[in-house]
């Protein structure tokens, strides 16, 4: 899986034991100076222009939505969703996966509980996205078979894992899995009782823009239109 061994990629080139070699390029070190001329251009461009924001987000925070996505790079949840400090509660880990009730993996639990229990977050999205390394090496389990924490990671998405189906399919079947997995937790089955919680899946190609939601009801997944 091309996509998996192209996340791993170093300034030195591709990572060991990767494919052979082909005719893309490997992107080269941030240097750490980019990021310093971004803190300096925060600092004195944005931080006065959001000056009355980051004043009330001092107060304290009330997000609306806990994001659950992956940890890609390619992903930018605030530019994608246009939003504001403070609106989102962000879960990032690689595949966007959500260990079901029992399987001892606790910190992206313990956020979550955090997000319900105490700010009372009224909305859970889940968000995956196509070209996936995670979603890959649940596809093809050899691609990942030296790293040893990512094959047991991904162990919590394979059950939405169906020979024979296209990547698309098994990019919404995971969302759907990962939502149930949500599900196994009291403390959701709770909130989305009393009314209190909705969930929500998301499928985001970055290389189109395109956005399919799934919607409850009939479990297929529809995209998002240019509303606003
Ligand atoms: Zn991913």
């Amino acid at each position: 899986m091309l996509s998996f061994w192209y996340i791993q990629a170093t300034a030195d080139g591709p990572a060991a034991g990767s494919p052979p070699a082909c005719s893309r390029t490997y992107p080269r070190r941030l240097p750490l100076q980019k990021l310093r001329s971004g803190v300096a251009k925060f600092r004195s461009e944005i931080l006065s222009q959001k000056a009355a924001k980051f004043s009330e987000l001092a107060e304290g925070q009330h997000p609306r939505v806990v994001l659950i996505t992956c940890s890609d790079s390619r992903i930018d949840p605030s530019l994608l969703c246009q939003t504001d400090p403070g609106d989102l509660f962000v879960i990032r880990n690689a595949g966007n996966i959500v260990p079901p009730e029992g399987s001892g993996s606790g910190g992206e639990i313990a956020t979550l509980e955090y997000a319900i229990k105490a700010l009372q977050v009224p909305q859970i999205l889940v968000c995956g996205h196509s070209k996936c390394g995670a979603m890959g090496a649940v596809m093809d389990p050899e691609s990942a078979a030296s790293l040893g924490h990512v094959c047991n990671w991904i162990e919590h998405a394979k059950p939405a894992h169906r020979d024979g189906s296209d990547l698309n399919t098994q990019l919404q079947d995971k969302i759907r899995h990962q939502i149930a997995n949500l599900r196994t937790y009291d403390f959701i089955r709770e909130a989305e009782a009393d009314g209190r919680l909705t969930l929500h899946g998301w499928v985001y190609r970055f290389e189109t823009g395109d956005v399919e939601q799934l919607d409850p009801e009939t479990g297929t997944f529809e995209r998002l239109g240019t509303e606003t």
